[in-house]
């Protein structure tokens, strides 16, 4: 493992303790000029609580240097296919910190909140518009759940009118794993619909599969490959003509803003993730927003709450056969202020620029690797693209390696092994907001890999040779993380995390 390259009188490469010396204070207390008294409990009092000792300077110098080893979107681009892991206006950010919003207490009375409501009230509005849906709900608080408001509103549709022997949600193989993991949150089977050779859903699979115990089928548009399905009608048709409801994941939306609508395909109800598609950072877990939006006949059951012109004003209301609340209060009202001024601020016009710009992204960077990276369904992509690596695992170098190697180039690695259905998937969605700059050093970054893997294997299974850490133990790092700092060695039994 290659050290990083230190800047002198940072405490490079080392722990903190390594940089204690015994003795050493941030801060200089002034003689105690009161009587003293005594402390409660000597029991209170660890002696064996080692504590790293360091001058003010030293533990800024030291975290800085940490947080300057994150990888991150503002360090440089982050392919990760399927994630949407584009730059976001830092505007955005301050109109989410405005203290009128920051500080709005959710149990404020609805007529002093008017403004905040409004702002709910129009993106509301904007997400109907944007997908061609019905009405919206704005209470999930991450993609996943979003599906599980929209997979229990198909559940609701059909127990109240009766049809509860419907058990079962078709998924196509290339689906997100977390629409399966939805479908059997809320109850259902999951039956796997295969992909056929061109990417699309395969008719005669899912028709053969289409019986009377079927609730519905979970879609991705485009889907998971990257490709647009141009099949949807049909598909649509075949479920709404078997009683069955078509749900959307519309967790990346980049790719159809302003240009198409769901709604107008045949979808009933889906959900949009704003932290991918309409500028929230994300990333580690949170925070996130997972609006579900739906067309007439399951506006009924949409989460509670929405919000409602009434008498002049405007009030949260709960549909009238609403699955019920799907977080406390009204949802993550940061993530939705910074989707609705992304959305204001572009205009229609800007997100059907944002629509094509990610499409024309992906386009070029598939363009410019397929002659050195497989395809396995060549025909223009939408907003992102799956190469695989199935050459280069044909010469000993695996898809893990050509990520770990691309990180020695400065640059975070794609989606690897997914969609499970490509051999060596390699999932590059460059988003629309990379510089023709940026795509050139990275597509070169991708060819001058393909070229190592040719010459110099070894090097490519050892990567990577630059980064903070080398290749990582990934199953132990799982199983038995360091969750905080210790004065131990690493490899001390782990009391706790
Ligand atoms: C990210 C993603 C999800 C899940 O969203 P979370 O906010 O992580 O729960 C679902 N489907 C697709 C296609 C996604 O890309």
């Amino acid at each position: 493992m290659a050290e990083t390259p230190g800047r002198p009188g940072a405490a490079t490469g080392k722990l903190l303790f390594d940089v204690s010396v015994p003795g050493r204070r941030a801060t200089a207390f002034p003689a105690c000029d009161v009587p003293e008294s005594p402390l409660p409990s000597a029991d209170l009092l660890r002696d064996d609580l080692r504590l790293p000792e360091l001058s003010e300077g030293e533990v800024v110098r030291y975290f800085t240097h940490l947080s300057s080893l994150n990888y991150s979107i503002e360090s440089g681009m982050y392919p990760l296919g399927s994630c949407t892991m584009k730059y976001n206006p830092k505007r955005n950010e301050d109109v989410a910190r405005m203290p009128g919003f920051a500080w709005a207490h959710p149990l404020t009375p609805a007529a002093s909140a008017q403004g905040a409501l409004q702002v709910l009230f129009d993106l509301q509005q904007c997400l109907v518009n944007i997908t061609g849906m019905a009405g919206a709900g704005l209470a999930p608080m991450a993609g996943a759940h979003g599906e599980l408001a929209g997979v229990l509103m198909i559940r609701a549709y059909h127990d109240a009118r009766g049809d509860t022997g419907r058990r079962k949600i078709l998924v196509p193989d290339s689906a997100h794993g977390t629409n399966p993991a939805t479908a059997a949150m809320a109850g259902y089977a999951v039956v796997s619909i295969r992909s056929d050779v061109h990417g699309n859903c395969d008719m005669e699979h899912l028709r053969s599969e289409l019986r009377p115990d079927v609730a519905g089928m979970m879609l991705t548009q485009p889907n998971t490959l990257g490709l647009f399905d141009t099949q949807i009608e049909a598909i649509a048709a075949a479920l709404h003509q078997h009683g069955a409801l078509l749900y959307g994941d519309g967790a990346n939306m980049n790719a159809l803003l302003g240009r198409t609508k769901p709604g107008a395909m045949g979808f009933d109800v889906m959900h949009l993730n704003l932290h991918k598609t309409f500028s929230t950072p994300h990333g580690g877990g949170g925070p996130g927003a997972g609006p579900v939006v739906a067309a007439p006949h399951l506006l009924e059951y949409l989460p509670a709450p929405i919000v409602e012109h009434r008498e002049g004003s405007l009030h949260f209301a709960v549909p009238a056969n609403s699955i019920g609340p799907m977080s406390g209060f009204a949802g993550n009202f940061g993530v939705l202020l910074r989707a609705y001024a992304y959305i204001r601020t572009l205009g229609a016009d800007g997100l059907r620029e944002v629509a094509d710009n990610a499409v024309l992204n992906a386009n070029y960077v598939r363009s410019q690797l397929t002659d050195v990276y497989a395809l396995k369904h060549d025909r223009p992509c939408m907003h992102e693209v799956v190469l695989n690596g199935t050459r280069q695992k044909a010469k000993g170098v695996n898809t893990l390696a050509i990520a770990k190697r691309l990180i020695d180039y400065g640059f975070h690695p794609p989606t690897i092994y997914f969609p499970l259905i490509v051999e060596e998937a390699l999932m590059i969605e460059p988003t629309e907001t990379e510089s023709r700059e940026t795509l050139d050093a990275f597509i070169a970054a991708m060819r001058a890999i393909a070229e190592e893997t040719e010459h110099d294997p070894e090097v490519m299974l050892s990567a990577p040779h630059y980064a903070p850490v080398g290749k990582l133990d990934e199953a132990t790092a799982a199983r038995r993380p360091y969750l905080r700092w210790r004065p131990e060695p690493a490899d001390a039994p782990v009391a706790d995390g």
